[in-house]
């Protein structure tokens, strides 16, 4: 009995060890990639209070580049929010019976503009009497992840694809796009937290490379999976695969 209880003891110990190194690396990562945002806020803030940059237009510009990095430290905090809670697994989602095609229609017109300003083609076929159970909030943010991924690593000509297919119990929403694609090596790691394979266009873009760990987690909580095929220099497909209601 002394033996299995010192076992048990091990076990436990051991997991807490884990999790106390997981915890640790990720409070790393994340001092990490808070710094450069925070130290060129500092740096922009200390010109100004120095009186070095004296014409109005070169203060107001300053003035900007405090804003953005003070939007993007934003973004990565609540995204890092968000990972810790889904992650915790602390999150309840409330869902509910939803056409996933209306759902996908309304977030595409909520990038209208966007797509009109990069001159994105946008292609649709979509089955609308598929219906899933799902957190419709958190089943927008899904979307939105991938299609405002498929705009940020695009190249000239984009164009994204979105087709919405049924078998006999489960349902594909298939994202393509035709942007700069991702090597076979990144593709393995990249719904890892932090990964960004081409950082200077993920910062240049807001990126926080937590976007794709957050979609991951939220399919697991949907009892669905997400499968990335890529091809580098020819685009990226995001197969989005969930259980349906059968009626
Ligand atoms: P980020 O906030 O950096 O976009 P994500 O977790 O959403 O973070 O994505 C991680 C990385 O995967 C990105 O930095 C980018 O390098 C790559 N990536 C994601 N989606 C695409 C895509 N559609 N085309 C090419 N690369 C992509």
């Amino acid at each position: 009995e002394v033996g299995e209880i010192t076992e048990a003891f091990n076990v436990m110990s051991t997991k807490l060890k884990n999790e106390q190194n997981r915890t640790k690396e990720f409070m790393e990562d994340f001092s990490h990639e808070i710094k450069t945002p925070l130290t060129l806020v500092k740096n922009y803030n200390q010109a100004l209070m120095d009186k070095m940059i004296q014409s109005p237009e070169e203060q107001q510009k300053c003035y900007h580049l405090i804003d953005r990095e003070m939007n993007r430290m934003q973004k990565l905090i609540q995204n890092f929010l968000d990972f810790t809670k889904l992650d915790a697994e602390s999150v309840e989602l409330v869902k509910h019976p939803i056409v996933l095609a209306q759902t996908v229609e309304d977030v595409m017109s909520k990038y209208e503009l966007l797509f009109k300003e990069n001159k994105v083609k946008l292609d649709m076929k979509l089955d609308y009497d598929v219906i899933i159970s799902a957190d419709e909030d958190r089943l927008e943010q899904i979307i939105q992840n991938i299609v405002h991924n498929a705009i940020k690593y695009s190249k000239e000509d984009p164009y994204i694809r979105m087709i919405l297919e049924r078998n006999d119990t489960s349902c594909v929403l298939t994202i393509s796009d035709n942007g700069v694609g991702i090597s076979e090596e990144h593709l393995a790691i990249i719904t890892n937290r932090f990964v960004r394979v081409n950082k200077v266009r993920s910062r240049k873009e807001g990126g926080t490379g937590l976007g794709l760990s957050i979609v991951e987690k939220l399919m697991d909580l949907h009892e669905g999976k997400m499968v990335i095929e890529s091809q580098l220099g020819v685009g990226t497909t995001v197969k989005l695969e969930f259980p349906i209601l059968v009626d």
